[in-house]
């Protein structure tokens, strides 16, 4: 007799939803959190000494509302009273050279993009022609980067828009990130850019209802989700961190420092990178290829900075991708979406900028490397500072509040050379969940994929 049916580790949104999943399919579950608070990368909290301005982790669109895996898993097992309220995102401008034009979703928004040269813009529908001719003959574009079938002759402007495509896309820039990764056949529409329907799904154009912002912000989301699990049926610890997951055959112990807890099966979902130095199995070891598969993940790095305004300076409905800023960034300003997100007569607005990887930030990196590390964060917080001073000239006189995040938002990006996790893991009785777990998809779309997968298998393995 086990004290629980399954083991969750980790209180992201990944590991919330298997267990509301887990539970409503009858089983008892235990919730294990390493922090004092729930939800991971996919929270709100109101910013200290600055009553009235909540945050999110990072600024959000969530994405494939209406049909989308996180669709499904709220129909399946959220309380349909408490369901969360979305506020379409709207749309996606993007700024080079000081303009803004909405993002080019279909051929003919492409020829009328006058932000990037004529040029250009003939040149990569070319390249694009050739990749779908490439992967019309079978040719694997999976090791292909981006990079590599840009034409010689595209400009400088030309490459970075494709460069801050890939970081917003996959999190890697274009020298990492696979050609495969943006091609797809399937959900393409009639009068979009043939085979990158992976573009479309993420790139709204004005009056589609499939992205949106939760009323209320990212809590709200978390708040519909944790009402919704069934009375007595689930038990979420905080501050309780994992250290050691013992498997024997039919029975798993997941052991934290406060005490130890024996059960049928354990999902984990905190960084799969780190989980060889949690395994220990009787009379064995997990295999060394398996090892090396998840020692070589590469995660996402993000900096947002949210500022508070004395004044409504973004005035559109939907963000701003600023292609030429350095860092590149995308700027939300979710008091657009709420305006209850920041004190009467302000405006709220998150920047996000992707940082570049640092050996210095693994969790066995030597001292003298994480002091390096640290070095060049601080060096991109004043980039990143100054890339907003610079592309709104006089937004320092409306500034009342400032507050930076760095934050891990997916734990493994899909590059080239890179690992990648797996729902299924060589030991029988754990498997994974989260962002490193399953490659469909990003963000919060790819969690909840991996809790389905983690269901279809469960299902497989007669455990549900
Ligand atoms: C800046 C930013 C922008 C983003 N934008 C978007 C967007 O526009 N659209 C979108 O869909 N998504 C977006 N995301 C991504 C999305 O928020 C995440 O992908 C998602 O929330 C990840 O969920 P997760 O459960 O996989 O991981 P996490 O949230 O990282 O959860 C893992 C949890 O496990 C816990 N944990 C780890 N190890 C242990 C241990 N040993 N013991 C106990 N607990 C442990 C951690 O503390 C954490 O709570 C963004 C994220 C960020 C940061």
């Amino acid at each position: 007799m086990t004290d629980y049916g399954v083991v969750v580790v980790g209180a992201g949104i990944s590991g919330l939803l298997s267990a509301l999943a887990l539970s409503k399919e009858g089983k008892r579950v235990l919730v294990l959190e390493k922090e004092n608070f729930l939800g991971g990368v996919c929270r709100s909290y109101e910013v200290e000494g600055y009553p009235g301005y909540w945050v999110d982790t990072g600024v959000h669109a969530l994405t494939r509302l209406e049909r989308g895996p996180l669709r499904e898993l709220m129909n399946r097992y959220f309380d349909p009273a408490v369901l969360p309220r979305f506020v379409p995102f709207g749309t996606y401008y993007v700024r080079i050279g000081g303009r803004t034009k909405p993002f080019p979703w279909s051929v003919k928004d492409w020829l009328m993009f006058d932000l990037l040269p004529t040029k250009d813009r003939l040149l990569l529908m070319k390249s694009l022609f050739n990749v779908l001719y490439l992967s019309s003959v079978g040719k694997d574009l999976s090791a292909v980067p981006i990079s590599a079938i840009l034409p010689a002759k595209l400009s400088a402007k030309g490459r970075r828009f494709l460069d801050w495509l890939s970081y917003f896309m996959l999190g890697t820039s274009a020298e990492n990130a696979p050609v495969s990764r943006f091609i797809d056949n399937k959900n393409h529409k009639p009068n979009s850019i043939p085979y990158i329907g992976k573009i479309y799904n993420l790139l709204i154009s004005e009056g589609a209802r499939d992205q949106g912002y939760p009323e209320g912000g990212l809590q709200s989301l978390l708040g519909s989700l944790l009402k919704s699990f069934p009375k007595n049926r689930v038990e979420v610890k905080t501050g309780e961190e994992v250290v050691k997951i013992n498997s024997e055959r039919e029975v798993a112990e997941v052991v934290t420092r406060a005490g130890s807890y024996s059960c049928e099966a354990v999902v984990y979902s905190g960084p799969a990178s780190s989980l060889p130095d949690l395994v220990e199995i009787e009379g064995g070891e997990l295999p060394g290829e398996y090892v090396e598969n998840l020692r070589s993940i590469r995660a996402v790095n993000s900096l947002t900075i949210w500022l508070g305004l004395t004044r409504k300076i973004f005035k559109n409905r939907g963000s701003e991708m600023w292609v030429d800023s350095d860092p590149y960034a995308w700027v939300v300003p979710t008091s657009n979406y709420d305006p209850k997100l920041a004190p009467h007569g302000r405006q709220l607005v998150g920047f996000t900028f992707s940082l570049p990887e640092s050996e210095g930030y693994k969790a066995n990196a030597k001292a003298n490397a994480k002091a390096n590390a640290e070095r060049e964060r601080r060096r991109e917080r004043r980039k990143a500072f100054d890339a907003i001073l610079k592309t709104v000239p006089g937004i320092e006189r409306a500034v009342e509040m400032v507050h930076c995040q760095e934050l891990v938002p997916e734990k493994a990006c899909w590059a080239i050379n890179a690992g990648f996790g797996d729902v299924r893991t060589p030991v029988k009785n754990l498997y994974t969940v989260g962002t490193d777990a399953e490659k469909r998809s990003a963000g919060i779309s790819r969690a909840a994929y991996s809790v389905l997968r983690f269901l279809e298998v469960l299902r497989a393995d007669k455990i549900l």
